[in-house]
């Protein structure tokens, strides 16, 4: 064992163990223990965790940690080559196929797992992606370009400003629909941010991501993949959206646009939802992008297509004044002095004084019901507001709108400066906060700004069934549920 280059540096009673019982790392291994009996292959220690453990990847496919304490014996088999890589393939061309680009970000959607640390680490080949799934030459010929290798909490402006920059390159270079691979913590932010920063596109862009990595049987990286390169590929929608599963069976997966959408599960596959309203489409291979929202701004079939880059106010009126059909707007413009804060009873106004000091320029408040903090925060809202900073309020009930003539205190926070952001997510204000400051900080240009709809970050209202959140407990709902969760 002392040859095995996963354990040199390491002499664990982990280590022990398996010497005592003559099992090796990759064995196929029989393992009895006090609390029951595992089959599996043992993978090899991660570095950073305690040796009081051995590693098996069962046969669900999911790894777990077996005390060592509580082995009463093992039997290994040796594995003669063991082999984790994915096939690479050359994806293959294929005539009259829609042409699509696939630019990655990272994520568990881009990832497997590393065998070093035991950890899920981004790992994005073009030719691993069709290895792994081959289906994806029968819908579209793909490029891809790894952009980031990162996993969605490191994304930041920085990287939307380079990701708008690229689809305005794809753009005039006349692809047919790009998909973005993402990790899907903030895969909604990303899509926010695109929509505002590439306007009027002639073609879909499509973020996708995965809950579970490709190495575990009840993964959706393949199927979420299909169905971002059928609404990319072949979908008439040409906007910004997010593509992941629709119901928590693999039978359709959602559109949703990417200013109304977010993140409700922290683990579930079907963890995407639109806000305050319906998703945008389904998609399925079998039927391709069906709306469910009568109004979205189609594909353009035409070769005409061009590009203007804003960076200005000016501009960005003159363009969007001209409205010219085949002129998509990239505007990657981003003032990062841009804060949410999400009110708790008992906050104190020092949480804002720091930001007022370190020269913040923009608040998206998330406020209790209606649009409300506490009384104590008056003072320094009002010497934000005297400051200059931009302060926008949003509501932490997620669905709904401000309503800030109700109360009092919706009315004092009004006088001070704040302003109330209708219906629109906190992370998608956030966004836009930053966005608009990049193009201007006169208050009232980046008020109009910011309560000007681009795609359904403000809706005029929110539809009957843009608001259903089902619990078990009732007859009607228990049944509906076991109908849908298979
Ligand atoms: N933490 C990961 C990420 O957002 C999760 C995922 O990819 O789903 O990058």
């Amino acid at each position: 064992m002392d040859d095995n280059k996963e354990f040199q540096g390491y002499k664990g009673r982990a280590l022990e163990i398996l010497k005592r019982y003559d099992v090796h790392v990759w064995d196929k291994a029989e393992v009895e223990t006090t609390r029951g009996h595992f089959s599996g292959k043992i993978l090899p220690r991660a570095e950073n965790t305690d040796d009081l453990h051995i590693v098996m990847k069962v046969v669900t496919g999911y790894n777990i940690g077996i005390d060592i304490s509580t082995i009463t014996s093992m039997q290994g088999e040796r594995d003669p080559q063991p082999n984790f890589k994915v096939p690479e393939k050359e994806f293959p061309y294929t005539p009259g196929l829609p042409h699509v680009k696939l630019l990655g970000t990272g994520g568990t959607i881009a990832s497997r797992l590393d065998y070093r640390t035991g950890a899920v680490i981004p790992a994005f080949s073009p030719g691993e992606l069709f290895g792994a799934v081959p289906e994806l030459a029968d819908i579209c010929n793909l490029e891809t370009e790894k952009v980031f290798a990162v996993f969605s909490e490191n994304m930041s402006p920085k990287e939307y400003l380079a990701l708008a920059n690229k689809i305005g390159d794809e753009v005039r270079k006349g692809i047919d629909g790009i998909v973005i691979g993402h990790g899907t913590d903030t895969l909604a932010h990303t899509a926010t941010a695109l929509t505002y920063m590439c306007q009027n596109l002639p073609m879909p862009v499509v973020l996708v991501g995965s809950q579970r990595s490709s190495d575990r049987p009840s993964s959706d990286a393949a199927l979420n993949l299909m169905h971002a390169m059928t609404a990319a590929g072949h979908g008439d929608i040409a906007e910004v959206m997010v593509c992941m599963f629709g119901p928590t069976s693999d039978e359709y997966g959602f559109l949703h646009r990417g200013t109304r959408v977010r993140k409700m599960h922290s683990s579930y596959r079907s963890t995407f939802r639109t806000i305050g309203d319906t998703p945008l489409a389904t998609i399925s291979r079998k039927e391709g992008v069906r709306p469910i929202k009568e109004q979205y701004n189609a594909r353009r079939h035409g070769k005409e297509r061009e590009v203007e880059v804003i960076t200005t106010l000016d501009a960005y009126k003159a363009s969007v004044a001209a409205a010219k059909p085949n002129v998509t707007r990239i505007v990657p413009v981003f003032d990062d002095r841009v804060a949410i804060l999400y009110y708790y009873p008992g906050m104190k106004p020092d949480v804002l004084d720091a930001l007022i000091d370190r020269g913040y320029k923009g608040i998206v408040w998330n406020g209790t019901g209606l649009g409300h903090v506490n009384r104590g925060m008056f003072d320094a809202i009002q010497r934000a507001t005297d400051a200059g900073i931009h302060q926008y309020m949003s509501v932490q009930t997620i669905w709904g709108y401000t309503h800030m003539f109700v109360y009092d205190t919706g009315r004092d926070l009004m006088a001070r400066g704040i302003i109330p952001a209708a219906n629109m997510l906190a992370e998608s204000a956030y966004i836009k906060l930053g966005w608009a400051l990049g193009l201007s900080h006169d208050r009232e240009e980046v008020r109009k700004l910011m309560l000007t709809p681009i795609n359904d970050e403000l809706t005029p209202r929110e539809p009957i069934d843009g608001y259903l959140v089902y619990q078990g407990g009732v007859p009607e709902v228990e049944e509906f549920v076991h109908k849908v969760h298979k």
